[in-house]
């Protein structure tokens, strides 16, 4: 292997090649370990001006941008797009920057089986999906394979709203790609769904609990979702984990159908004091026809 300090300001002399999918962040580490190098000394090396790897995953400048696709002899729109900078805002807030919760299995094995351990993928970090857009394969929860290698289409309480789930991922995905959906957008709608409802008595305790709008669509949302730590978002963003998103993609489905419908069905069920950001969310979903009476 060529020393390091030999390289000076000209490209990497080996480039590996990326995986499908994979995270700007991961394919870099890879070649921090592939030159036997430390993550630290890497980004000083390659004078990128970045805290750490994993943050040039949101944000890349256009001197970043230049410098890497230099470096790794690439073009700047295939880095570009291994990174999530192009998302819009709102899906933006559905990414996960830190650990990852959701992995996919098949194209794990299929890393492992390439040489190319230590590959995350982009799709990993993506609080819309349950399937994998590489191998289509149901998504698994957690950041590696564990003792049980059930996908969460095995695992989640919610497993028979598996295909609707599919339906409302594929809407989310159809939005990002600019096609048309039954939604102006399917992630205003999401958090609209995470919005608390009325509070509920527990019968059982006595006690008051928490419940969010979605159980009304998809019954049996909130016992699962309040066995959930920390608690889940009232609605400020639609993240939850991967076992749970089965159902909220269920209910964004089942709500497509008929928005108005839904939005006027589930509207009186919103705690009074969510209800002016239902109506923000209602607007948002329905777009320029968001002027629902009730
Ligand atoms: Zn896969």
């Amino acid at each position: 292997m060529t020393p390091i300090h030999t390289v000076g300001e000209r490209p990497l002399p080996v480039v590996l090649p990326p995986a499908r999918d994979e995270l700007l962040s991961s394919w870099l580490r890879r070649h921090a370990v592939f030159y036997g190098i430390t993550e630290p000394m890497f980004l000083s090396w390659l004078g990128l001006g970045a805290r750490s790897l994993r943050c040039l995953d949101g944000r890349l400048s256009l001197g970043q941008l230049a410098r890497i696709a230099e470096k790794f002899r690439r073009n700047p729109k295939a880095i570009l797009e291994m990174t999530h900078a192009l998302l819009p805002a709102e899906s933006a807030s559905l990414v996960r920057s830190g650990r990852m919760g959701q992995f996919c299995r098949v194209c794990w094995d299929g890393h492992l089986a390439a040489d190319a351990q230590g590959v995350v993928m982009k799709s990993w970090g993506e609080g819309w999906r349950v399937t994998c857009p590489v191998c289509g394969s149901a998504l698994s929860e957690g950041d590696r394979p564990r003792r049980s290698d059930h996908t969460v289409r095995d695992s989640s309480p919610f497993s028979k709203h598996w295909d609707a789930a599919r339906t409302g991922e594929d809407i989310v995905n159809r939005q990002l790609r600019g096609e048309a959906t039954p939604l102006a957008s399917p992630v205003a709608m999401m958090r609209l769904l995470l919005i608390l409802r009325h509070i509920q008595v527990d019968a059982s305790s006595g006690l008051y609990s928490k419940s969010w709008l979605l159980d009304e669509i998809v019954p049996g949302f909130d016992a699962e979702a309040l066995r959930v730590s920390p608690s889940i978002s009232k609605g400020a963003t639609a993240f939850v984990p991967l076992h749970l998103r089965i159902a909220l993609l269920a209910g964004l489905a089942t709500a497509a159908k008929d928005a108005f419908g839904a939005i006027r069905r589930l509207r009186p069920a919103c705690r009074l004091f969510y209800v002016r950001r239902f109506d923000e969310l209602a607007a948002a979903a329905l777009g320029e026809s968001g002027n629902f009476s009730i």
